[in-house]
C-alpha cells in the first residue's frame, strides 16, 4: 500500500458554494472530529471516477481539521483482471467467479491489509478491490470503524458476484451507495446513500482563463485535430464495454447522415486497475478507421477535457450501466448539455428535456435524433446547459459531498 499525492485545498476557496447551513454543519462536524484519523483506500491513484473523488475530498477534509490519508493499493495486473471481472459481474454481466479467481484476489487484499502499519479510527474501503481487505483490518484493528463505499450499481448483479461481495460484509460497520435501490441486494449492513460530485477548482473543471504552460496548450482547441467551427460531440469515459463507445460510434454515424460535418471525439483513459482498456480501444480505432472526422484521444490532461466539455456541442453518456457519470455533471457544469442512457446516476443529473435528453441504452435512433436536435438548435443547446450549471451547482459540487462525508463520519465515529 502507498500514499497517493494530494494537492493541497483549502474549504475557504470554496467559501461561494457553501450555504449557511452547510458552513455550521462543517463547524460542528469538525468540532467533533478534531481527534478522529480517516484512512480512504482504493485501487488507483488516477483515472475514473473513485480517484477523481478522493483526490479532491481527501484535502478538504484535512483542511477543515479531519486527518485522512488516502492509501492506494500495491497489486499486479492478475489482480486487476480479476477485479475487473467482479466490476462486470456486479454490472450484471453472466460470468463464473471461480475458485482461481478467488485465489488471485485473497492474497493481494490480505497482503495489502498487512501491510497498513497505522492505526485509523475509520478506514474507507472504495469499490470490490479493497472490500476484502475489511476481514484482516478487523482482526488487526478492531477498534477501527470500517466503512464500504460502493460506486457500483448493485440492482442486476450476477448471484455469485453479489454473494462475494456479501461474504465479505461482516466487519463492514456501514456501507455507502449512490442510490438506495443500490444497497437492496446486500444485508446486514447499515447503508448510507451519498452521491458522488465534482470538484469546480480542478483544472479539470475551472474556468479555463488563468491556464499556463502545459495546461494552457491542452486546453486550446485549436491545436486539435478537429475544426472548431463544425459540431463536435464528445464522450468522456474510460474504454470499456459498459460505457458502450461503439454505440456511440452508430449514434454518431446516424447523426451525421443528416449532419455531415459532424465530428465525433471519443476521450478515454487508461487506468492501471483496468485491464479491459487497451481492447476495447483496440475494437473502437478499428470500427473508425476510415472515419477522418473521429477523433480518439487517451490519456488526456485534464486541462484538455476541460475544454473539450466545454467547446463540445453535445456530450454524450451511452453507458450501458452506470454507477454515477461524473463525466455528466463535469459536461453540464460547462453549461454543455448531455444526452445520456436511462441507467443507473445518469437519470439523477439529466432532466429530460430541461438540461439534455435521456435515452434508453439499445435506442441508437433516438440518441442519434436527440444529438441532432441540439446540433441544429442553438438556442436550446444555451438554455439547456444554463440549466446543466446550476443543477450541478445545487446538487453536485465537492462542498456538498464534504459536508455528507464529515456526516457520516461524525455519525460512525460516536
Ligand atoms: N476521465 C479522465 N480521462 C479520461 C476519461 C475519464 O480524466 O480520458 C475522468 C472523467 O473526467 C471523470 C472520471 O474520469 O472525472 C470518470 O468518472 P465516471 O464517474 O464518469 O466513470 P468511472 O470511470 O468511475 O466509471
Amino acid at each position: 500500500m502507498h500514499n497517493a499525492p494530494t494537492e493541497e485545498k483549502t474549504v475557504t476557496a470554496y467559501d461561494s458554494y457553501l450555504d449557511d447551513r452547510q458552513r455550521r454543519a462543517i463547524r460542528d462536524a469538525t468540532d467533533a472530529l478534531v481527534d478522529v484519523r480517516v484512512a480512504h483506500v482504493n485501487s488507483t491513484a488516477s483515472g475514473g471516477g473513485v480517484a477523481e473523488i478522493v483526490g479532491s475530498l481527501v484535502p478538504l477534509l484535512n483542511d477543515v481539521g479531519v486527518e485522512t490519508d488516502w492509501l492506494v493499493m500495491d497489486a499486479h495486473t492478475e489482480f486487476f483482471d480479476v477485479t475487473k471481472a467482479i466490476h462486470n459481474g456486479l454490472q450484471g454481466e453472466k460470468s463464473e467467479f471461480t475458485d482461481a479467481m478467488h485465489e488471485t484476489y485473497r492474497p493481494v487484499v490480505v497482503g495489502n491489509a498487512t501491510d497498513l502499519d497505522e492505526a485509523y479510527d475509520v478506514i474507507v474501503l472504495h469499490d470490490p478491490q479493497s472490500l476484502g481487505m475489511a476481514p484482516t483490518l478487523a482482526e488487526r484493528y478492531p477498534e477501527t470503524t470500517l466503512v464500504w463505499r460502493c460506486h457500483i450499481d448493485l440492482t442486476a448483479a450476477a448471484p455469485p458476484f453479489l454473494e462475494f461481495v456479501q461474504s465479505y460484509l461482516d466487519p463492514i460497520d456501514r456501507a455507502i451507495v449512490t442510490l438506495p435501490e443500490y444497497g437492496e441486494g446486500i444485508t446486514g449492513v447499515e447503508k448510507t446513500v451519498v452521491h458522488p460530485a465534482i470538484d469546480p477548482l480542478t483544472e479539470k473543471n475551472r474556468a479555463l482563463d488563468g491556464l499556463s504552460g502545459d495546461a494552457a496548450d491542452a486546453a486550446d482547441l485549436e491545436s486539435y485535430p478537429f475544426d472548431t467551427d463544425r459540431p463536435l460531440v464528445v464522450q468522456v469515459s474510460r474504454f470499456d464495454p459498459w460505457k458502450d463507445p461503439l454505440g456511440v460510434i452508430e449514434a454518431y454515424r446516424e447523426a451525421k447522415s443528416s449532419i455531415p460535418d459532424a465530428q465525433l471525439a471519443l476521450v478515454g483513459a487508461m487506468p492501471d486497475d483496468d485491464p479491459e482498456g487497451i481492447v476495447v480501444y483496440r475494437e473502437v480505432k478499428e470500427a473508425t478507421r476510415d472515419d477522418p472526422d473521429v477523433h480518439l484521444l487517451t490519456n488526456h490532461p485534464d486541462a484538455g477535457i476541460n475544454a473539450l466539455q466545454r467547446g463540445a456541442d453535445v456530450v454524450l453518456q451511452k453507458s450501458l450501466r452506470e454507477g454515477f457519470a461524473l463525466t455528466v455533471s463535469e459536461a453540464l457544469w460547462k453549461g454543455t448539455p448531455v444526452v445520456g442512457t436511462n441507467v443507473g446516476g445518469i437519470p439523477l443529473q439529466i432532466e429530460d428535456g430541461e438540461n439534455g435528453y435521456l435515452v434508453e441504452p439499445t435506442d441508437i435512433a433516438a440518441t442519434a435524433e436527440r444529438i441532432t436536435r441540439l446540433l441544429t438548435d442553438g438556442t436550446r443547446k444555451r438554455r439547456f446547459g444554463e440549466r446543466g450549471r446550476e443543477m450541478v451547482r445545487e446538487r453536485f459540487l465537492l462542498p456538498r459531498l464534504l459536508v455528507d462525508y464529515l456526516g457520516l463520519l461524525s455519525d460512525v465515529s460516536r
